[in-house]
């Protein structure tokens, strides 16, 4: 059978992460594992509902709303949970700070310890699961993180899984930094991507390649309207980051994650700062 992708939405409202499950003839293939102790369970019956066995979890990159629920789906690293040394690494130098900065904000929901990818991969290596091929690129810094791949499932070239390499219908995650090299990165692996017919995000629906320019447009608006905000100082004080979020909410009215607007407007400005007058 051709393999069928299984989008699962997180319901928790504010960071709304996808994961998805890929469906092969016996077994099934996770793509991401969600934030929350909910949708990380929800996720996991979505796949029992399916009937076969997962046999293997694909991480994109190593933010908590992409990999913390892989201890509800794989608590003993049961199966290979794939991804890159940088993602492994940046798991384990960022995971006692991400519970520090984000677990009373979720209260309950926050998992509290995370289970490491235990089969490592590098770039182009490609990933045999469920009777499937699935080959990952490293993409380094310049997407959401500090590491970041894309997985590609080659099987009638049918879905590149980006992560938050590109964002839906929600605002980008800026704060660690790397917008320049993440546009390039756009541009670079745009050709790539394209080969693919479904692009899946890590945030919103999934879409075809117009996506690539739509990410190119909001990193290259944002750059705009902080510039715009600070007077072209990038400089921001509470004032101007506060003109900032209003005017990327006036450009983008529907999208959802509004929090990470005024959250990610430092790590921009720092870029922003180097080139803006002295
Ligand atoms: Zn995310």
């Amino acid at each position: 059978m051709t393999p069928r992708i299984h989008p699962y939405v997180s319901k928790e409202p504010m960071v709304r992460p996808n994961a998805f499950i890929v469906e092969a003839e016996n077994e099934l293939v996770i793509v991401d594992t969600t934030l929350t102790v909910s949708d990380s369970k929800a996720l996991k019956e979505m796949a029992a509902g399916l009937h076969k066995p997962i046999v293997g979890i694909l991480l994109t990159h190593g933010h908590p709303d992409h990999v913390a629920g892989t201890a509800n789906i794989a608590p003993e690293g049961e199966v290979p949970i794939c991804a890159l040394r940088s993602v492994h690494d940046l798991m384990k130098a960022s995971e006692q700070a991400k519970h520090e900065q984000w677990s009373a904000m979720f209260k309950e929901e926050w998992i509290p310890k995370w289970v490491y990818p235990n089969r490592i991969v590098k770039d182009g290596d490609t990933v045999h699961l469920a009777g499937l091929e699935f080959t990952v690129v490293d993409l380094g810094a310049g997407g959401d993180s500090d590491a970041n791949s894309i997985w590609l499932l080659e099987n009638n070239t049918l879905a590149a899984f980006v992560g938050d390499f590109i964002f839906n219908d929600h605002h980008t995650y800026m704060a660690d930094g790397s917008v320049l090299r993440w546009i390039a990165n756009l541009e670079r692996f745009e050709p790539l991507m394209s080969k693919y017919k479904t692009i899946y995000v890590g945030h919103g629906p999934a879409s075809d390649s117009s996506a690539i320019a739509g990410q190119k447009d909001y990193l290259a608006a944002a750059c705009a309207h902080a510039l715009e905000a600070t007077g072209g100082t990038a400089v921001f004080t509470e004032g101007s980051r506060k003109k900032y979020e209003e005017l990327m909410f006036a450009r983008y009215p529907d999208y959802g994650f509004t929090f990470t607007v005024a959250f990610s407007a430092d790590a921009l400005a720092k870029e922003l700062v180097g080139v803006a007058p002295v």
